[in-house]
C-alpha cells in the first residue's frame, strides 16, 4: 500500500550489538530473578557492616532520619554491588511535576594522573545530587537564573539497577527539592503525607485501644490498563507519535461492544510479550501478579501485589517504563493513553489504596471480632468524610487533557466522586445512624456476639464497576486515575484528606469518651453516626454511568467538574491549602507552583494536539482526498463528485478554523483563560476537523487514505 509513511516504520528500526536482554530462558523454571537488580534489605544485610545495616533498617521502619556518616559506607556498598552487576554508571532518579520520571547519567570512573580511570561512588554523590535541571517545571518556584534544584537520596525505596544491552544503570530513588527546600517533585509531598496520616492514624488507634502499631504505612496496588498495537501502525501515523493517541480515525465496525476479547484468552505474541515484562519487573522487585485482557480489542491490564505507597507509586513508575521498552523487542508499540482511541474504551489506573500498621493489622478490613470492628468503622467513616469534603480536590489531583477524553464518557467513572460500599456495609452505617441492629445472615455476616453493633459484612458487597471510589472487601479503589499518570499525587491528596479526617474524628471521640458513662463502644458509635449523618450524600451505589446519576448528584450538591481546567483550582482552594497547611505537606506555595504547572500542561498538551492535527488534516488527508477527488472527476462520474467536493471544502475550511483558533496570537494572556480557550475554542475546532476527515475516510479509496485505520491498529494482533 503507497502509504506515505513506510520510510518511518524502517527509520524506527534498531537492533543491539551486545546481547538482547531477552536472552534469558524464560522457559526454565530456575530462573529465579526476583529482586536480582535490587539492593534490597537481604543484599544489604550481607554486604553493609552490621551498624550502618541496622540505622538503615531503623530509618526505613520508622521513618527517621539517616545518620549521614554512614553514607559513606552505603555507597562503597551499593557500588561494588552494582559494578559486579555490569552497572558503569549510577543516576538519582527523581519525579518531576511532568509526571514521568528523569534521570542524569554519571560514570563511576574518574581519571586518575596515570591515564587510567578509577571507579569512585561516596557518600556525598549518594545523598545529594545537582541535576543540571533548570528546565523542569516549577511553577514559578525556580526562577531560571536561580536553577539550583537538589537530588535527595530516599533510602525507604530501594535502589535497582536497570539494565540496557550495552551495559547497565544503578538507579538511586531520590526527591528533588529547590535549594529552598520546596519540593519540586511527585514524592517529597508524597512522604510527606504519609507521615501526617500514619500520626493521626496512631492516635486513633491509641484511643481505641489497639496496640502495638508504632506506624501506619498507606498502601497501594496499581490496576494498570494499557494498549499495545503493532509498531508498523504507530510509527505511521504522527499523531500517535507525537501525541500518543489517534487524532483522526473512523470508528470500526466491529467494535468494542464485542466482548469476545474481554478475559479471552491471551494472544501469543500478547502472552510472550507480558511474561517477558513481568521478568524484567520480577528482577527490579515489582511483585507483579495478574494480567489479562481488557474491554476494549488489544487492550490489557496488568496488576501488582500492594505495597506501600512510596514504593509502589516508584514501582508504578518503573512498571510503566519497562511496559514501553519491552513493547519495542516484540515489534509492539505499549499505549499508555488515557484514549489513544476515540469512540473505544479508554484506559485507567485503578489505584487500590488502603492503610496497614507496622503490626500487620489492616485498618480498612472489616475483621472479626468487635474490636476490629469498631477500628473498621472509624477509619472507614474517616475515609468517607475525607471524601465527601475534598470530593472536588480528588478530582483535580486525577485532571489531565487526556482524562478529559475519558471521565464520563459512559465508559470509566463520572467525573462526580462518590463512593460505593456495598449493599451490606451501606446497610450496616444505616443502622448506626438509626440505633438500629441488623439481622444477620449466616455465611454472609461475620457475627460479632453484641447487640450494639451490627454484624459485619464479610466482602464488601457487589461489584460496582461504575463507581469511581470503592469499597473492595478491605480497601477503597479509588478508579478514576488516568492510565498515564504517576499515582504519587492523587494518593497524596488521599493521605492528606484522610489524615485529616481521622484527626477530625479522633477530636470527637476523644470529647465523646469523656462523657459520662462512655464506653468506648458508645463513643465510636456515636461519632460514626454523626459522621455518616453529615457525609452520605457521598455514598452512592447504583449506575454512575447513567444520566439519572448526573441529575440525583446534582441535587444532592456534589461537584461535578467536567474537565481539567474546572477541575484544578480546587488545587489552591481555601480548604485545600489549610489541610496541606496543617499537615506540612504542601505549602500554598508548593500548591499554586502545581496548579500552575498542571495548568501550564494542560494548555501544551492541546496546543500540541491542535498542531498536530492541523498539520496532518493539511499535508495528509487533504492531498490525499483531493487526488481521490480528481480521479473521480477524470471518471468523469459526476455524482461520486458531488459526494466528495463538498467534504473536501468542508476539510478545507475546517482546517482554516483550527490553525486560526490556534494561533499564539489568539490566546488569552491569562493562564485559566487560556486553558478555557484550549477546552472550548480550540479542541472544539479540533473536533470539528476530525469529523469531516473521519467522513472522508469512510469515501476515499484506501489505497490513497494516508493513516493506518482503527480496523487494522485494533485487531491485528
Ligand atoms: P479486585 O478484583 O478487587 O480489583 P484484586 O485482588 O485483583 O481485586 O486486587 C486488586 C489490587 O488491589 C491488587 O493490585 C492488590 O495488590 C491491591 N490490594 C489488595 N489489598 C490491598 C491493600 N490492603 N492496600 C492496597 N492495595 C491492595
Ligand atoms: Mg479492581
Amino acid at each position: 500500500m503507497p502509504r506515505t509513511r513506510q520510510q518511518n516504520v524502517t527509520a524506527a528500526q534498531w537492533s543491539a550489538n551486545g546481547a538482547a536482554l531477552g536472552a534469558l530462558d524464560l522457559t526454565s523454571p530456575d530462573n529465579q530473578v526476583f529482586g536480582a537488580n535490587v539492593f534490597s534489605a537481604a543484599v544489604q544485610r550481607s554486604r553493609l557492616p552490621k551498624h550502618v545495616y541496622k540505622a538503615l533498617q531503623r530509618t526505613l521502619a520508622r521513618g527517621e532520619a539517616l545518620d549521614t556518616t554512614l553514607a559513606d559506607s552505603v555507597a562503597q556498598a551499593m557500588k561494588e554491588w552494582a559494578m559486579e552487576k555490569g552497572a558503569t554508571h549510577y543516576t538519582h532518579w527523581f519525579q518531576p511535576l511532568t509526571g514521568s520520571t528523569a534521570e542524569k547519567h554519571d560514570s563511576f570512573y574518574g581519571p586518575v594522573g596515570d591515564g587510567t580511570a578509577i571507579a569512585e561512588f561516596s557518600g556525598k554523590e549518594l545523598i545529594q545530587g545537582e541535576p543540571d535541571a533548570s528546565s523542569f517545571p516549577t511553577g514559578g518556584i525556580r526562577a531560571t537564573f536561580e536553577a539550583r534544584g537538589y537530588t535527595a537520596w530516599d533510602p525507604t525505596s530501594p535502589a535497582f539497577i536497570l539494565e540496557n544491552p550495552n551495559g547497565a544503570l544503578l538507579c538511586i530513588p531520590t526527591a528533588f527539592t529547590s535549594w529552598t527546600g520546596e519540593a519540586l517533585d511527585h514524592k517529597i509531598p508524597l512522604l510527606r503525607s504519609m507521615d501526617a496520616l500514619s500520626r493521626a492514624a496512631i492516635r486513633a488507634l491509641d484511643l481505641i485501644g489497639i496496640e502495638g502499631a508504632s506506624r501506619v504505612f498507606t498502601t497501594i496496588g496499581c490496576e494498570q490498563e494499557y494498549f499495545l498495537i503493532d509498531e508498523q501502525y504507530f510509527f505511521e501515523r504522527p499523531d500517535l507519535v507525537t501525541t500518543g493517541r489517534t487524532l483522526f480515525g473512523a470508528k470500526p465496525p466491529k467494535g468494542h461492544e464485542l466482548d469476545d476479547h474481554y478475559f479471552g484468552s491471551i494472544p501469543e505474541r500478547i502472552l510472550a510479550y507480558m511474561l517477558e515484562v513481568e521478568l524484567e519487573l520480577a528482577k527490579l522487585g515489582v511483585p507483579i501478579k495478574t494480567r489479562h485482557n481488557e474491554v476494549a480489542p488489544n487492550q490489557y491490564e496488568v496488576a501488582p501485589i500492594f505495597e506501600n505507597s512510596n514504593v509502589g507509586s516508584d514501582h508504578q513508575q518503573l512498571t510503566m517504563q519497562v511496559m514501553e521498552n519491552t513493547a519495542r523487542r516484540y515489534g509492539l508499540i505499549c499505549l499508555l493513553h488515557e484514549k489513544p482511541f476515540a469512540g473505544v474504551n479508554g484506559s485507567g489506573k485503578h489505584n487500590n489504596w488502603s492503610m496497614g500498621t507496622d503490626s500487620g493489622l489492616n485498618l480498612l478490613d472489616p475483621g472479626d471480632t468487635p474490636a476490629e470492628n469498631l477500628q473498621f468503622l472509624f477509619f472507614c467513616a474517616a475515609v468517607i468524610a475525607a471524601v465527601n469534603k475534598h470530593q472536588a480536590l480528588l478530582r483535580a489531583s486525577i485532571a489531565s487533557a487526556g482524562q478529559d477524553f475519558r471521565l464520563g464518557a459512559n465508559e470509566a467513572p463520572p467525573a462526580i466522586i462518590s463512593i460505593f460500599l456495598g449493599a451490606e456495609l451501606e446497610k450496616v452505617f444505616t443502622a448506626i445512624a438509626g440505633g438500629k441492629t441488623v439481622a444477620s445472615k449466616p455465611g454472609s455476616f461475620l457475627g460479632l456476639g453484641t447487640p450494639v453493633l451490627p454484624p459485619m459484612p464479610l466482602h464488601g458487597g457487589d461489584r460496582n464497576r461504575t463507581s469511581p471510589f470503592a469499597f473492595t472487601g478491605n480497601k477503597f479503589e479509588f478508579r478514576a486515575l488516568g492510565s498515564s499518570s504517576s499515582p504519587a499525587f492523587p494518593n497524596t491528596v488521599l493521605n492528606t484528606i484522610v489524615a485529616e479526617a481521622i484527626d477530625e474524628l479522633s477530636d470527637k471521640l476523644t470529647a465523646a469518651l469523656k462523657k459520662q458513662g462512655a464506653t468506648l463502644e458508645k463513643a465510636v458509635t456515636s461519632v460514626v453516626k454523626e459522621v455518616w449523618t453529615s457525609n452520605k450524600q457521598i455514598v452512592f451505589d447504583g449506575d454512575g454511568y447513567s444520566e439519572a446519576w448526573h441529575k440525583e448528584a446534582a441535587k444532592r450538591g456534589l461537584a461535578n467538574l467536567k474537565t481539567t481546567p474546572e477541575a484544578l483550582p480546587w488545587l489552591t482552594n481555601k480548604q485545600t491549602v489549610a489541610a496541606f497547611k496543617k499537615y506540612k505537606v504542601l505549602s500554598k506555595r508548593e500548591l499554586e507552583s502545581r496548579e500552575e504547572v498542571f495548568t501550564e500542561q494542560y494548555v501544551i498538551n492541546v496546543n500540541i494536539e491542535a498542531e498536530t492535527a492541523a498539520s496532518i488534516a493539511r499535508t495528509m488527508l487533504l492531498p490525499a482526498s483531493v487526488r481521490y477527488l480528481a480521479e473521480l472527476r477524470a471518471s468523469g462520474l459526476e455524482d461520486l463528485v458531488g459526494e466528495v467536493e463538498p467534504l473536501v471544502k468542508e476539510l478545507h475550511f475546517a482546517i482554516l478554523e483550527l490553525e486560526d483558533a490556534n494561533l499564539d496570537v489568539n490566546h488569552p494572556e491569562d493562564a485559566h483563560k487560556e486553558a478555557a480557550y484550549m477546552r472550548d475554542t480550540v479542541t472544539t475546532a479540533m473536533n470539528d476537523v476530525r469529523d469531516v476527515a473521519d467522513r472522508l475516510e469512510r469515501i476515499v479509496a484506501d489505497d490513497l487514505w494516508p493513516l493506518p485505520k482503527y480496523s487494522e491498529m485494533l485487531f491485528i494482533k
